[in-house]
């Protein structure tokens, strides 16, 4: 690392693991090195792999006091590998898988509550004050993980001309998330959106039936596809009523008992084999794009995408978004989605009054893989030129 340069240092806390990044605060460049993900401690169970004999120096703490003396120790020891002294940091942003209240305390459903404090009537954990009382003097702000995207995202679309208040920010991957720079929604993926058989009784995290995230996320694509098949093998009545519902909802387009029976997701199923989000859309595009491929895969994506479709429309309509970009794994490594997507938004426009209802455009996130890095860096990037220097320099240097 170079001594004479400052750094805005970004944290990114999910669910399966915490990265860090640095990136030069005059033009943003960043500074990726190997040493920057963590896995053992995170945000859910289910991915942690978290032990504290790893950890002499937590082992004697209350429990609550665990999860930031984490973070802290973690952010020290990856500062020292990369040879970068406390005094070169300028900022530091953190960007989190959960709900940020007053005095940047958190909420995450995932997070075991052993880990938590009581505040108020939330079960929380404030990392804000602890890393502001180990690192004193420097600026520190934390963000939804889905708000800080839609404000990075939001200061390229304005260097491009874009007013930034019309735009939005959403991730879909295992879950769905997202945010704009007005700051004011975060967790979209709890929307509950309809055209789903009831029977199937989608259940989301949350614990909600129908949320969007349950059925269209990866999580939630990969459980209807499963369920279904399930449902096709064990339950001929059950079963019935959806191909029914379905063909009525779908207005005769399919009767999905023939579809299923062809599918060789069908035969894979019947092999034990799980269905995974990637095979489903593997067959789905090939299908989309070519006429091969599986028709029931399709209309797995299909009937996604009409969903994600309706979030759009309708988030579009309530908040004045006219522009959406997306990221997370699903959508962008398979874009014949997002082709689908626009479709059914332009079908459920065709009809409305459309000085109500403006112009949507849906794409892939301008700042692709490298959103979340650049979602917790711009949290502490106040100064417009410096966003522009930074934007400008990505365009010209990182973007491929
Ligand atoms: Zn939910």
């Amino acid at each position: 690392m170079n001594y004479e340069v400052t750094y805005s240092l970004g944290i990114d806390i999910g669910a399966s693991q915490v990265r860090f990044i640095l990136a030069d605060s005059r033009n943003g460049n960043l500074a990726i090195n190997d040493n920057r993900v963590s896995k053992d401690i995170c945000l859910s169970p289910s991915y942690s792999q978290f032990d504290i004999n790893d950890y002499p120096a937590l082992k004697s703490l209350p429990q609550k006091e665990i999860f930031h003396s984490y973070i802290i120790f973690k952010l020290k020891e990856y500062l020292e590998k990369s040879h970068v002294s406390l005094e070169q940091i300028d900022s530091i942003g953190i960007s989190l898988a959960g709900r940020i209240l007053q005095g940047g305390i958190f909420i995450c459903s995932n997070l075991p509550l052993k880990y938590t404090s009581q505040f108020g009537s939330f079960s929380g954990v404030d990392l804000l004050n602890p890393i502001q009382e180990a690192f004193p003097g420097k600026k520190i702000v934390i963000e939804n993980d889905g708000v800080c995207a839609g404000i990075a995202q939001a200061a390229y679309y304005e260097y491009l001309g874009i007013d930034p208040l019309k735009t939005f920010y959403i991730t879909h991957s295992t879950g769905i998330g997202g945010g704009g720079p007005q700051r004011d929604i975060d967790e979209i993926g709890h929307t509950i959106i309809g055209n789903v058989f009831p029977g199937l009784k989608m259940r989301c995290g949350c614990g909600a039936i129908g949320c969007i995230e349950s059925t269209t996320s990866g999580t939630g694509i990969k459980n209807l596809t499963n369920k279904i098949l399930q449902l096709f093998c064990t339950d001929k009545a059950l079963f019935g009523e959806l191909n029914g519902y379905e063909f009525l909802r779908t207005q005769h387009r399919y009767t999905l008992g023939q579809l299923v029976e062809k599918s060789p997701l069908l035969r894979e199923y019947k092999s034990g084999k799980v269905i995974e989000p990637k095979r489903v859309f593997e067959l789905a595009g090939a299908f989309y794009l070519s006429g091969g491929g599986d028709e029931f895969a399709y209309y797995i994506v299909n009937s996604a995408a009409e969903r994600f479709a309706a979030l759009l429309v309708s988030l579009a309509n309530i908040h004045g978004i006219e522009r959406f970009g997306i990221g997370g794994s699903v959508s962008s490594k398979n874009p014949f989605f997002l082709d689908i997507v626009n479709k059914y938004i332009q079908q459920i426009r065709a009809d409305v009054n459309h000085s109500f209802s403006p112009d949507i455009t849906v794409e892939l996130s301008p700042f692709g893989e490298y959103i979340n890095d650049y979602g917790a860096l711009f949290l502490t990037i106040d100064n417009p030129d410096t966003r522009k220097e930074w934007i400008k320099y990505f365009i010209e240097h990182v973007k491929q």
